[in-house]
């Protein structure tokens, strides 16, 4: 959008009909004083601003836009009846003005330059958005190595703690309590490996290095296989599987990665469901040739703002990541796993409710090489 100044009506009617034949729209201002008003309200591609100007004329204009951070960077050009001395046209660029034209315009002359400008000006626009994203991104990474940082501090610290008093009670000969605490420290070692492992596929992926194993598995034994491993971390919580004809049911896929992406759901619907111990597994066979697995839970959910960047790398939703320890990069690896299947994956949610998880991979992935 361009904003075209001039106190001549008629110069304004002629000028907005050449750029409109052009392509270019536009918005008119009278004066000075309408022109500010105008651009302080919307941001302008670009500033036609006619110099003599009763009140405020276009150089006071140029130089009050320049002063603002929402407006100094709008490229203007300005436009001229005056015989123009050097003088004159270093003001114009002085006052923050990029360009100068004398009237009368030649029209074919001002339509490159509008051209060029805009150009310029959209290019500003995408690069600043990369800047904005790559700042974002930059932040982020500070705050995982933050959080990673922490969070591979926990364990180690109790597992340094564990060790010492497995030592004292092992001296007193106290061996039921020497084998709780190294029980305990065990824990914590296993914890610290899934921490660790996290780190180095998402490392991996970032390199192209995840590396992935097709074979032909049947599907059922598999996911009942996964919940068993589960079901042994938790005892206490109450799995379901749900999900008929699947007894026939052969996947090429990486089992491996693919029960990584079973617990990662698992896990995270114990996780974020404190008040709750039901989990819900159903598979299904949506369409021929699919297979899908929900994982519902019964937790504290999502809110909606946030529910579009879970799968993102190191995203920990802000006002529970404080209460729950986890990298958020749980759901990124999932993601990849579940793309390079050539799969789909999402969730929906209910805050205070709960969340479903899901994944839906082909059963037999195009263009895959065995081994
Ligand atoms: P994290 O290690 O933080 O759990 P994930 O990548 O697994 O990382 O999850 C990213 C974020 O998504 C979590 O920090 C959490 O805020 C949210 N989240 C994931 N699963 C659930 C769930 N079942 N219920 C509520 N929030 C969830």
């Amino acid at each position: 959008m361009i904003l075209i100044v001039d106190d001549k009506v008629e110069n304004l009617i002629a000028l907005s009909k050449v750029l409109q034949s052009h392509g270019f729209e536009n918005e008119k201002a009278h004066s000075g004083e309408e022109a500010l008003k105008k651009a302080l309200r919307k941001r302008y591609d670009l500033i036609i601003l006619d110099v003599q100007m009763p009140d405020i004329d276009g150089f006071e204009v140029a130089e009050a836009l320049s002063g603002s951070s929402r407006t100094s960077d709008i490229p203007i050009i300005f436009l001229s009846a005056v015989n123009v001395s050097k003088e004159f046209i270093t003001k114009g660029y002085a006052s923050g003005g990029r360009d100068y034209l004398v009237k009368p315009i030649d029209t074919d002359i001002l339509i490159l330059k509008i051209q060029t400008f805009i150009k310029l000006s959209q290019t500003q626009l995408s690069l600043q958005q990369e800047i904005e994203q790559r700042r974002l991104a930059e932040s982020r990474k500070d705050e995982f190595i933050g959080i990673a940082s922490h969070e591979l501090n926990t364990p180690l610290t109790s597992i340094k703690g564990y060790l010492q008093l497995a030592r004292v009670s092992l001296e007193q000969q106290r061996i039921p309590q020497t084998k709780l605490f190294l029980e305990r420290s065990e824990k914590q070692v296993n914890r610290l490996n899934m921490l660790v492992t996290e780190l180095l596929d998402t490392t991996r992926i970032e390199s192209g290095k995840l590396k992935f194993h097709y074979q032909y598995f049947d599907f059922e034994p598999f996911l009942r296989g996964a919940v068993d491993n589960f079901r042994e971390v938790y005892p206490d919580k109450h799995i379901v599987i749900r999900g008929d004809g699947l007894e026939t049911v052969r996947v090429l896929g990486d089992e491996n990665r693919l029960e990584q992406v079973v617990l990662n759901y698992l896990s995270n619907a114990i996780k974020y469901a404190p008040g709750s111990d039901e989990v819900e597994v159903d598979v299904s066979l949506p369409e021929e040739g699919l297979i899908q697995v929900d994982v519902t839970d019964h937790g504290i959910g999502i809110p909606v703002e946030r529910q579009p960047h879970l799968f993102e790398k190191f995203y920990r939703v802000d006002e529970e990541a404080r209460h729950f320890q986890g990298l958020g990069m749980g759901l990124y690896i999932c993601a990849e796993i579940i793309s390079r299947h050539q799969g789909e994956y999402g969730m929906t949610s209910e805050p205070g409710k709960g969340s479903t998880f899901y994944f839906r991979i082909p059963l037999v992935p195009r263009n895959i090489a065995l081994n």
